[in-house]
């Protein structure tokens, strides 16, 4: 079969899946020294931090559990507003756990701040931010991050997860879409 490849509509790959992966190695025996003796509660960001959480899981070797939660945030377009709407809660109580938020990519940081807020009010006993990607603009917002992959340059990325118009999620690799795609 002809099939066409959607890696072909990448022009720049930022990362490999095999640079990611060795990051991911490198911030698991972080992560693990950090937790010794207690147990790690995962909390994955849909749809986009499904590849993160799956490998990043994998790579540590502390006892984990994993929960998630789909969240909605209203703005303009391409702008984050940083209202957030929870679309779907967690399953846990996090109550006197150790939260470790993963996420697949920080912009402008407003997502995760309303997130860190409203996960600090249900008193976890620790809480944590990963993330695989991160843009210049996140610095300047308030939340610390405590385990960043890649800082990438301010440009819109796909692949590992991250989705233009819901798709290019399942690209191994990441990386900046050709312009044809856009139009
Ligand atoms: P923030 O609130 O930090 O500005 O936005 C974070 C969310 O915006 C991410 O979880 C992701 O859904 C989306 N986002 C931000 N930058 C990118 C990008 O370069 N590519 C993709 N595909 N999504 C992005
Ligand atoms: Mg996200
Ligand atoms: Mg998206």
């Amino acid at each position: 079969m002809d099939a066409a490849d959607i890696s072909s509509d990448l022009t720049t790959v930022l990362y490999t899946e095999e640079q990611v992966h060795q990051r991911l190695a490198e911030l698991a025996t972080q992560i693990d020294e950090d937790y010794a003796g207690r147990d790690i509660l995962l909390v994955g960001v849909l749809t986009g931090a499904v590849m993160v959480m799956a490998d990043l899981s994998r790579a540590l070797r502390s006892h984990c559990e994993m929960d998630w939660m789909a969240i909605s945030s209203y703005g303009s377009g391409t702008q984050s507003s940083g209202v957030v709407r929870i679309l779907k809660d967690l399953n846990t109580d996090i109550a006197g756990r150790h939260v470790l938020v993963v996420e697949d990519i920080i912009d402008t940081g407003l997502t995760l701040s309303y997130l860190v807020s409203n996960l600090r009010s249900r008193e976890p006993a620790s809480l944590e931010i990963m993330t695989m990607f991160r843009k210049p603009e996140a610095q300047s917002n308030q939340v610390e991050v405590k385990y960043v992959g890649f800082d990438i340059p301010n440009e819109f990325v796909v692949g590992y997860g991250l989705d233009y118009d819901g798709r290019y999620r399942n690209l191994t690799s990441v990386g900046t879409l050709a312009p044809h795609v856009y139009s």
